[in-house]
């Protein structure tokens, strides 16, 4: 199989339908980046940056992180990648923070809530970002934006850094893309302005479901219970492809939803044209991407659903199971 997969590296995800969807990988570590030639990923859809300040006993330092992320980039050889900044809460916690003491971390004070109370860090990593890019595209997104005022202050602090390094005379990034992750259901009824001004959106799955559904995806009892390909989810992300496509808003996924199978063959259905995973998925799902026809699948789906079924996951793999 991996020998299929491999003769796959350099083809599209070119649906029968002639849709191609475009395969992004996960990563966070320098040791990921060598899946980015083996894999056949397009790209880095979401660079998880807290890996680094977690594996230390110390904030790393400014000069440290530029050199870092300029390896990343080098490593990319010019593909897309979209660093996340610092997603901590108090159940990441750096060891050189005071730890906070919260009931509901995951709906505490974490991700961007604090790089906007204390934005030191947060200054410091982007400071480190537009260094490392310098000439270069840059990409970042902010975790965890629940709304629009959110995204504006955190953007004005890119916006702020690349002033100030210009001002300097340092070399600023070739361009700047500057992005937001939708993790609660609040942001996909943001005013309009919030689409128009981001570069794009990526939907973090992982999050953006245990809020939906209210299911802690640490929480080994609840965090199976509710099936991603639920009605009530995919309308929901119905909602958000169209919120996007009235703005013309690029989208993606990079939830671990994105590589399983079913899950990436229905969200390719419904019009999510980027998927970010982890990088041994991408052979796969770029498999059955590419012998399947997406406008079928979406038929298939919007059958279930007037049906009235709770999950069109029985549907949609019945249909599958069918295909050549
Ligand atoms: C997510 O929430 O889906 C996501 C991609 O971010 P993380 O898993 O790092 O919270
Ligand atoms: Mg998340």
């Amino acid at each position: 199989a991996q020998q299929r997969y491999s003769s796959l590296r350099g083809l599209p995800a070119q649906s029968k339908c002639g849709t191609v969807t475009s395969l992004m990988m996960n990563a966070g570590l320098m040791a990921d980046l060598p899946s980015l030639d083996g894999s056949g990923a397009e790209g880095v859809g979401l660079f998880r940056t807290e890996l680094q300040f977690l594996v230390r006993n110390k904030m790393p330092q400014r000069a440290e992180l530029a050199a870092l992320y300029a390896r990343v980039m080098d490593a990319a050889k010019g593909k897309r990648v979209a660093f996340r900044t610092l997603d901590i809460g108090s159940d990441k916690v750096l060891p050189y923070m005071k730890p906070q003491d919260e009931p509901n971390p995951a709906m505490g004070w974490r991700a961007i809530r604090v790089g906007l109370d204390k934005p030191g860090v947060l200054r410091m990593q982007l400071q480190a970002l537009i260094r490392a890019a310098k000439g270069r595209p840059l990409s970042v997104m902010f975790p965890f934006i629940t709304e629009y005022g959110e995204f504006v202050t955190a953007r004005d602090v890119v916006m702020a850094e690349l002033d100030r390094e210009a001002a300097m005379g340092h070399p600023v990034p070739e361009t700047v893309e500057v992005g937001a992750m939708l993790e609660t259901p609040s942001l996909a009824y943001a005013p309009k302005a919030f689409f128009d001004l981001t570069d794009f959106v990526s939907i973090g799955g992982n999050d953006l479901k245990q809020f939906f559904f209210a299911a802690d995806r640490e929480n080994e009892r609840v965090r199976r219970r509710y099936d991603t390909l639920n009605v009530s989810f995919l309308r929901f992300l119905d909602h958000i492809i169209a919120r996007c496509a009235a703005s013309g808003t690029p989208l993606s996924f990079c939830g671990e939803d994105a590589g399983r199978p079913v899950e990436a063959l229905a969200f390719a259905a419904r019009g999510l044209r980027t998927l970010s995973m982890r990088p041994a998925s991408i052979g796969p799902i770029k498999a059955l991407l590419r012998r399947v026809d997406l406008a079928e699948a979406n038929a298939v789906i919007d059958r279930a659903m007037a049906e009235g079924h709770e999950t069109i996951r029985p549907a949609l793999m019945d249909w599958l199971a069918d295909q050549p």
